[in-house]
């Protein structure tokens, strides 16, 4: 029998606010058929920045390293929704502009020991726990190790995001991501001590022709660094135990007898969770109205598909 492995990614623990949330999403892996154009564009131009980046801070020259993530770009750009800009002519732009305002000394990525590779898009996977039908596994991304203003390993991840500016540090500050990433490194490559973290985020928005006009050039994109995030042994011990309290409750749920879990969708209570999703555009609204588990089974063929793997995932998948 094939094991159905659990990934447990930073971005999937924030699902665990709501396990039937996270049930939908990382056991039966569904989401809603109709995905926005609006954030697959998002998503398309994320990955393609992502190609960009990764060539670039490998030192690559700008010229090579913008033509296949534009090419990539380009292919996914016949049907994009009206008003999207995020298309490789902006792409090409915001590419340029990071060139200028990040030079190749920035940042100085580190060398794998083993591999003698830099340390760039490395995806990790760590196997927390297994019996015979079930395998939990921490996994990530890991943009990139490096030096940064003279600190000889920072964990920097890349973010290209249309947000605004102010919130858009403060979630990561406060979110789940720096700290998984900074403890899986440390069980992966023990130091004795945690790595900080760094936001390197490209915000793009559409150009304006008044920029052009008064000669201050492109202006789709704004180049920002977060302040590091860095953690103590104590924060540290924290987040391992809100942490293992989670991957705790996935592991009792792999336990559960199929007829137990059946009824861990069944049963779970609406009466808290349910406006709290509706407030936050959860994708399972649509099910989490519906009384029966029958009315939700039927649901679920009309509105939901196996989701896409994540670019984590299918690296993963595929090694
Ligand atoms: S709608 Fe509420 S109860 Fe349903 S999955 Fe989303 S957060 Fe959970």
């Amino acid at each position: 029998m094939t094991k159905q492995t659990i990934y447990v990614s930073a971005s999937y623990l924030k699902n665990t606010n709501c396990w039937r949330k996270f049930f939908y999403s990382n056991v039966e892996r569904i989401a809603l058929k109709t995905a926005s154009s609006h954030l697959e564009a998002a998503q398309n131009y994320g990955q393609a920045m992502g190609i960009f980046l990764d060539a670039y801070h490998c030192g690559v020259p700008y010229n090579e390293a913008i033509e296949p993530a534009c090419v990539w770009l380009a292919a996914r750009e016949n049907n994009l929704p009206v008003g999207e800009f995020r298309d490789s002519a902006h792409l090409r732009c915001a590419a340029a502009g990071y060139v200028k305002e990040v030079p190749y000394t920035f940042f100085k990525p580190a060398f794998d020991k083993l591999s003698n590779k830099r340390r760039i898009q490395g995806t990790f996977e760590i196997l927390f726990w297994e019996n015979d039908y079930y395998r939990i596994v921490l996994c990530g991304t890991i943009d990139m190790v490096a030096e940064y203003a003279g600190i000889p390993e920072v964990i920097v991840d890349d973010k290209t995001s249309g947000a605004r500016k102010e919130q858009f540090f403060w979630q990561y500050e406060h979110g789940i991501q720096p700290m998984f990433y900074s403890y899986c490194e440390e069980l992966r490559n023990p130091r004795g001590r945690y790595l900080p973290f760094l936001v390197n985020a490209i915000l793009v928005k559409k150009p304006t022709l008044k920029a052009a006009k008064e000669g201050r050039g492109w202006d789709g994109a704004i180049y920002e660094r977060s302040t590091l995030f860095e953690f103590s042994q104590p924060m540290m011990e924290q987040f391992k135990f809100w942490l293992y309290g989670k991957l705790d409750k996935i592991k009792a749920f792999c336990e559960l007898p199929d007829v137990a879990k059946d009824r861990f969708e069944e049963d779970f209570d609406l009466a808290t969770c349910y406006p709290q999703g509706y407030i936050q555009g959860c994708p399972y609204t649509a099910l989490c109205r519906l009384g029966t588990a029958a009315e939700r089974a039927a649901a679920i063929e009309y509105l939901y598909e196996r989701g896409e793997d994540s670019p984590t995932i299918k690296a993963l998948k595929q090694k």
